[in-house]
Parts: C-alpha cells; sequence; structure tokens
C-alpha cells in the first residue's frame, strides 16, 4: 500500500460497484468503468464507457407524464475478454471457486491490475493476470492483456472476445423506470485476420460511434496459432479463440481497441477511422502502455502535491486518487471537444453526465496548472451563451441565464420530476431555480483571467458572458420603492433543501444571501471588465450589446442596493424569512434514522417537509466565507450599506453548522475551508470527512453511480490555495498560509500569468517561493501583506 496504489483484496460482490467507479480509467477523450472483463451489467457488474460530451434524448413516462432527460451515454463495451478450459465454464466468479483474487489501481501509471486464481467446476485451477489502460498518450486506443496460466492442467483453452453495443443505461437504480436504450446497431463484422468492429449510433442525437478490437494470443515463445470463429448478433460482434494451453505455461491475450465518435475532429467517418486506425497500429500492448505511462509520467510532474514530513499517508494517497481521477476526466485530449466537466466525472450515470456549478470547485486546480484546459472548458459556455439568452428571453429576463444542468446544447436539462427512493414518490423537481450557476459561470471567467491575465480570452468571449450575467442580475432584481433596496425573489441558493416556502404555492426563495452577494459581485467585476477591455473591442461589444451607461450606471446602482436580510443581531439569513421556520429536531431524527444526510428524503416519506425547517443540505450562506476572503467580503458588503464584523463570520459558520446535514459532498469541503483558521481541528475533521466521500463512499451507495468531481477537486484545492492562502487579486499572487497541525509541509509547482514552474515550498516557520527561469515577466508575490517582484529565476524565503 503506497501513496499511490488504490488495492483491494478478495472479490466482493456488495463493493464491486464501488470499485468499478475507482478503478475507472479514462484521458478526458473517454472513459471505462473499472468492471472485470468477463462481466455484464447486472445486480453486481456495471461495466460503463462514456465518451465527453457524447449525450442522447430520450422520453419516459412516469407517474403518468411524459418527462424528457438527456443522457450521457454508455457506449458499447470493449472490455469482454473471458476463457475457459476445454469442456468446461465460462469464467463466472459467483459461480467458482475463487482461490485468491487481488485489483491494484497504479495511480502514477494508469495502470488496472487485476490477480486472480480460481477452480472451476472440473476443479481445475487457472491462474490469471490482467492489466489494462485507457491511453492517456493517444486518447483513441485502450488495452487490455490477459494472461493465463493453467497451473494444473493442460489442454483447448477457449477465449472469447467481444464488443458489446447491447448495452442500456442501467447504472442509476432510481432511474431503472426512464428509458435507457440510446444506441441502435448500424454495422460491424471483421476487420482483417485478428480484429473485429462495431458501429452504432445514438437513437436521437444521432453521434456514430465505432470501435474496432484487435484481439491477438501469445504464449512465451511468441505468436500462438489459434482458431478463430466470428460471431455477430445485432450490435455485438465476437470472435472466439481456441489455443493449446500447457500446464504451467502462460498464454497471453492482448486486446488492443480504438474508439472514435462522428464528433472527433480530423475524420472522415467513425467506423473508418476506428478500423484505420487499428491497421496501421504496429505497436503491441507493451509499447502502447509504454507511450501511455509517459503521458501520465509527465502529467504527474505537473500535477503533483507532495506533503511534507510523515503526516498520514492515507491522506497523501487519496489526494493522488482525486487528482488522477480529475485528470482522467478533463484532460489535454479534452482541449479541442466541445464539454463541459460533468459533476460525476465520466464514472457512472449519476446526475446523467450533466454539467452544474460543480466546474467552481474544479477549475481552481485546472487553472493553475492547466490554463489552455479551462479555457476551453469556459468556451463550452461561451458557445452556449445563445441558449443562455434565450433561456432569459422566455423567463422574462434579460442578458444571459445559464442552466442549472446543462448538457449537449446548453439548454435546461435538470428534470421536471425526481424520485424519492424512500416514498416511492415522483415529485416535482425545481432545482432549476438555482439561478446562482450564472455566478459560478462568471465566477470561472474571472479566476481564468486573474490566473492567466489572459487578455485575448476575456476581450475574446470572457466578457461577452460576464456582461450578459450581470445585465441578467441586473434584470432579475426588482426594486422595491418602500426598502429602497433591490431584491431577487423566487430563486433557490446551494442550499437544495429549501425550494420554497412552506405556506407559499410559488416555488422559490426571497433574497437568498449567497445569490444576492455574489450577483452584487458579478455587477462589480462586469464594471470592471468594460473598464479592462481595449478601446476597440469595448466599443465593439457595448455597440453589439446596446450597452448604454446609463445601463452601466444601473449595474452600479444594483451592486450597492441588492438587499441581504440578518437576523438574531448579526447572523446572515440564507433567505428572507428564514428566522420564521422552526428549528428541527435533530437528536430525535438521528435516533430514529441514523443516517440524516439526505433529511430531505426522510420527512417528504414521513409527510412532512423540509422547507419548514431551519436544516440546509448543504452550505449556503457559507459558501460566500468560501468564496470571499474576509476582507473582499466585508468590503462587497460595505458597498452594500452592511458592516460585517470580524467575530460575525465565527458566529455565522457556528449557527449553519449546526443547522446543515451535509448531504453534498461539497459542504465538507466548504466548511474545512471557512473553518480552516478559526478552528483547525473541526477544519481538518470536514477535510478528511470530504477526502473519504467517494474511497469510502460515506454516502453510502452514491459513488458506484460516479465519483463526486467537485468534492476531488475541492479537497486537492484545499491544500492548493486554502492551506497556502492563496488569492489571485489585483494583479498579485497573495500568500498567506496557514498550515494544518497533521500537515508538516507541502511542495506543488504552479502555472500563474504565463510562467511555469513556480515553485511553493512550504513548512510551519517558512514559505519558499521559487520561479523557474524563462523569458517571462516578473510575478507579483505578497506575502504577509508586502508585495515584492519575483522574476523568473529567482527564489525568495518568507519566514512565518
Ligand atoms: C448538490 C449540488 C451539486 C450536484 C452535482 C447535488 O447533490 O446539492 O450542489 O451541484 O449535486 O454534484
Amino acid at each position: 500500500m503506497t501513496a499511490w496504489t488504490l488495492a483491494y483484496d478478495g472479490f466482493d460482490p456488495a463493493s464491486e460497484g464501488l470499485r468499478e467507479a475507482l478503478c475507472t480509467l479514462g484521458n478526458g477523450y473517454f472513459a471505462t468503468r473499472g468492471a472485470a472483463p468477463e462481466s455484464s451489467a447486472g445486480d453486481v457488474h456495471y461495466p460503463g464507457t462514456y465518451a465527453a460530451g457524447c449525450y442522447n434524448r430520450a422520453v419516459s413516462r412516469v407517474a403518468g407524464r411524459e418527462v424528457e432527460n438527456e443522457d450521457l451515454v454508455n457506449l458499447p463495451n470493449w472490455l469482454p475478454l473471458t476463457f475457459r478450459a476445454q469442456g468446461g465454464d465460462w469464467l463466472d466468479l459467483s459461480r467458482m471457486e475463487v482461490l485468491g483474487f487481488r485489483q491494484e489501481l497504479d495511480l502514477r501509471r494508469g495502470v488496472l491490475t487485476r490477480f486472480l486464481r480460481v477452480q472451476d467446476l472440473q476443479g481445475r485451477t487457472t491462474r490469471v493476470t490482467q492489466r489494462r489502460f485507457v491511453s492517456m498518450a493517444d486518447p483513441h486506443l485502450a488495452g487490455l492483456e490477459t494472461t493465463v496460466v493453467p497451473e494444473d492442467w493442460s489442454g483447448r483453452l477457449g477465449l472469447r472476445s467481444s464488443l458489446d453495443g447491447q448495452v442500456t443505461n442501467a447504472g442509476v437504480a432510481r432511474y431503472r423506470d426512464l428509458e435507457g436504450r440510446h444506441l441502435a446497431p448500424v454495422a460491424g463484422g471483421r476487420a482483417g485476420d485478428d480484429a473485429v468492429w462495431l458501429l452504432v449510433e445514438t437513437t436521437a442525437s444521432r453521434v456514430q460511434v465505432a470501435l474496432a478490437a484487435r484481439t491477438r494470443v501469445s504464449g512465451d515463445d511468441g505468436v500462438l496459432a489459434a482458431e478463430r470463429r466470428f460471431l455477430e448478433e445485432p450490435g455485438l460482434v465476437a470472435e472466439e479463440l481456441a489455443t493449446d494451453a500447457r500446464q504451467g505455461e502462460a498464454v497471453t491475450v492482448e486486446k488492443v481497441v480504438a474508439l472514435f465518435t462522428s464528433r472527433d475532429r480530423a475524420i472522415a467517418e467513425a467506423g473508418d477511422a476506428a478500423r484505420g486506425r487499428l491497421a496501421r497500429l504496429h505497436d503491441g500492448f507493451d509499447a502502447l502502455l509504454e507511450r501511455h505511462t509517459l503521458a501520465w509520467d509527465q502529467l504527474w510532474r505537473r500535477c503533483r502535491i507532495e506533503l511534507g514530513g510523515d503526516g498520514d499517508p492515507e491522506v497523501a494517497r487519496v489526494l493522488n486518487l482525486h487528482v488522477f481521477h480529475l485528470l482522467q476526466t478533463v484532460s489535454e485530449h479534452t482541449i479541442d471537444l466541445d464539454v463541459g466537466v460533468p459533476a460525476r466525472g465520466l464514472h457512472g450515470e449519476a446526475y446523467r453526465g450533466h454539467i452544474f456549478w460543480d466546474e467552481l470547485f474544479i477549475f481552481p486546480f485546472l487553472n493553475l496548472r492547466f490554463p489552455e484546459l479551462t479555457r476551453a472548458l469556459l468556451r463550452y459556455r461561451a458557445r452556449r451563451l445563445p441558449e443562455a439568452r434565450q433561456a432569459a428571453r422566455a423567463a422574462g429576463y434579460r442578458g444571459a441565464m445559464y442552466p442549472w444542468q446543462s448538457g449537449s446544447d446548453g439548454r435546461e436539462e435538470t428534470q421536471r420530476l425526481h424520485l424519492n427512493p424512500k416514498s416511492g414518490r415522483w415529485l416535482p423537481d425545481r432545482s432549476h431555480r438555482q439561478r446562482h450557476v450564472n455566478v459560478a459561470v462568471a465566477w470561472n471567467v474571472w479566476q481564468y483571467y486573474q490566473a492567466t491575465g489572459d487578455l485575448a480570452f476575456l476581450a475574446g468571449y470572457g466578457a461577452e458572458m460576464l456582461l450578459e450575467i450581470a445585465r441578467f442580475w441586473a434584470s432579475i432584481a426588482s426594486y422595491d420603492r418602500a426598502l429602497d433596496r433591490y431584491q431577487i425573489l423566487g430563486v433557490m441558493g446551494p442550499d437544495e433543501y429549501h425550494d420554497g416556502y412552506p405556506d407559499r404555492d410559488e416555488p422559490g426563495l426571497d433574497n437568498n444571501a449567497y445569490t444576492n452577494v455574489m450577483a452584487a459581485w458579478v455587477l462589480c467585476r462586469a464594471l470592471e471588465t468594460v473598464e479592462l477591455l481595449p478601446d476597440h473591442r469595448r466599443t465593439e461589444l457595448t455597440e453589439r450589446l446596446g450597452l448604454a451607461r446609463e445601463e452601466l450606471e444601473r449595474w452600479d446602482e444594483i451592486s450597492r442596493k441588492l438587499r441581504v436580510c440578518f437576523h438574531g443581531g448579526d447572523i446572515i439569513s440564507q433567505f428572507e424569512g428564514y428566522d420564521d421556520l422552526e428549528e428541527l429536531d435533530w437528536d430525535g431524527l438521528r435516533r430514529r434514522h441514523g443516517n440524516i444526510r439526505r433529511l430531505d428524503r426522510i420527512l417528504e416519506a414521513e409527510g412532512d417537509t423540509v422547507n419548514r425547517y431551519k436544516a440546509s443540505k448543504q452550505a449556503d450562506v457559507l459558501m460566500l466565507f468560501y468564496l470571499l476572503s474576509a476582507e473582499e467580503l466585508r468590503g462587497l458588503l460595505e458597498r452594500l450599506g452592511y458592516r460585517l464584523e470580524p467575530a460575525t463570520i465565527r458566529r455565522n459558520v457556528d449557527y449553519y453548522l449546526e443547522r446543515t446535514s451535509h448531504g453534498s459532498t461539497l459542504s465538507g469541503v466548504v466548511n474545512a475551508w471557512v473553518l480552516a483558521r478559526s478552528d483547525r481541528r473541526r477544519s481538518w475533521r470536514f477535510f478528511t470527512e470530504a477526502l473519504a466521500s467517494d474511497v469510502q463512499d460515506v454516502q453510502g451507495g452514491t459513488t458506484a453511480e460516479g465519483i463526486h468531481l467537485g468534492a476531488m477537486a475541492g479537497t486537492v484545492d484545499l491544500v492548493q490555495r486554502c492551506y497556502t492562502g492563496l488569492e489571485m487579486r489585483e494583479d498579485v499572487l497573495w500568500l498567506n498560509p496557514s498550515l494544518p497541525e497533521e500537515l508538516d509541509g507541502l511542495d506543488f509547482d504552479l502555472r500563474y500569468r504565463g510562467l511555469w514552474g513556480i515553485n511553493l515550498h512550504l513548512t510551519p516557520k517558512l514559505l519558499r517561493v521559487r520561479v523557474a527561469a524563462c523569458d517571462g515577466a516578473p510575478v507579483r508575490v505578497a506575502v504577509g501583506g508586502q508585495v515584492v517582484e519575483l522574476a523568473p529565476g529567482s527564489t525568495r524565503e518568507f519566514p512565518l
């Protein structure tokens, strides 16, 4: 067990789904769950392969209504590879005796290995080693190598290798009443002497997906003669091979697969691309693996985060796991695609592969290492600006209103009904009222600009999004003459448990503090952006958007007069009227139900509603302390005419922590952050809890449906930005370290403002900043409030 290995001993059907998600291999173009190659979808296994951005719509009938959903499509399974000893059954761990089982995910190299010893029903023992990768060097390739050693038998060894396009989307139990068929078979067949190919098409989006698989058999002395038989069914192609196996001698089967879709660039047609790629591929598994390993080496050089001293090795391992899955979901191979970051990775079907505000938690790590990647991911939003404008118009607003859940074309993909598995009832889903997703889009544009100084992007794409989002906030805000305040009514905050008032029919809440304060922040940044733009571009954009001086003046006014409610003196009310809600009997509920993270479902099943209570799913008000430094928040509130005394922050944090059930894995990240300086012990507890989110499946079953990428990236970002106190403001890289006691130090590299290799080395007593030599301009760094210029090639130590 090292900081670079995730290992499982023993075959455990109950945890197979979790292992499959955590052992997913991917390269930012496609990913495949760590399912056993001989398995098919059922109660134990769920093989799944997903290509970034490959969605399909389908209509289902539930609760007497037709609902349409768009899903990230489960693509044909390329893994199937199984064997049998002469006259025996195909490998089946649920029926055979498993004498040995170990599975290891090598995080450094991106290789999943399975060691297996099985005894078949005839009593013959076979040893198997399987290795696989999804190439980080060539995004269209993957490989699976199976080495079979007959321990106590000799005879014919049967093998079967297939491409299975008969799969459906069936990975999430609560979606199973919904239509899961997304693929229609198109073509397939043999592709040369040792390969097969398959072409399928998504039923509505008409994306063609082609796979070609080459299967070769060799022994210790080279290629083994094998008899081959081709088999075909609609949507499935297979080869059965047979060769002579001798006791104690290894037979190695190598399956190399190419995957293309009709959305790819620089191809003529997907089937032709997949077949052609394989036909021209002279390398075998080992050579491909070597290139894949080199690609991972290089990634880790950029992304390593070293924890000093002999801190908890588990922390280092889980952080590596989190970076690993982030890089498998989005990588340099994503840059040419038109995609955002799905909240659950490319690791499962939960949330249908949709893109939420979670990018807010994910981009900070990428901004400081792969800015060209965040730039590409932001362009996914930029391309959907017309759709966001349309959505705003349809709702009676101006500007751009991005959807809470986004998929292929940027329309609102949030389901209108959701199933409470606890009560079995389909209920209205109002979560699309989380207009704050627009804050996240604007925030991400701004943070990218801060990290890179990329004015070309800001002028070309970013500013238009920011200005249109600002315009949306200005138009959704209504003026209350009596209060002389602007209000934002009928929305939801990040806390999804509250979707309305208990005594009101219309959905939504008024004056959600997070939304209003951050809307003011967006308006300020939009005004700043107008100033920043080169004259030519400012004129172009203001002309094109019809943005007159009076409108900018109105933005300025709204940014000073948005309403924030308080109660109990200085507690920022999550929304107007929050204080009128009842206190929840947390202890009683815990006694009755044990785990109450999803208390919305528990209460609904009891005929009650969480809307009646002061009880939140996740950080909402506390998001303000997460995103904004105390000074920035104080400034913003002052602009709005409110005072924030330093002691107030702690009181707000305590108040809301007592009233939060942490039903989202994002909550732990935010809480760890907001407590990092005031209550380190508690902060560390939240941090380790957030680290455990997926690896220990703390929500009891959700990780099997896909990892929680926001929490994964968020924990890494805590180490990166929170513990170093890193902020990017006013063209300065601010550092204000505060190491938790549990960490002896930190060491990692950043890219900032065009400079590669800014090394931060932190111990409890010292911060060292080293800028690698290059041609670039100096960076302005501030430690302890003192701003210094660091030229490339220089090092500076700051005693703490
Ligand atoms: C959380 C949201 C999040 C979504 C996707 C939900 O459970 O409440 O904040 O965006 O999951 O990760």
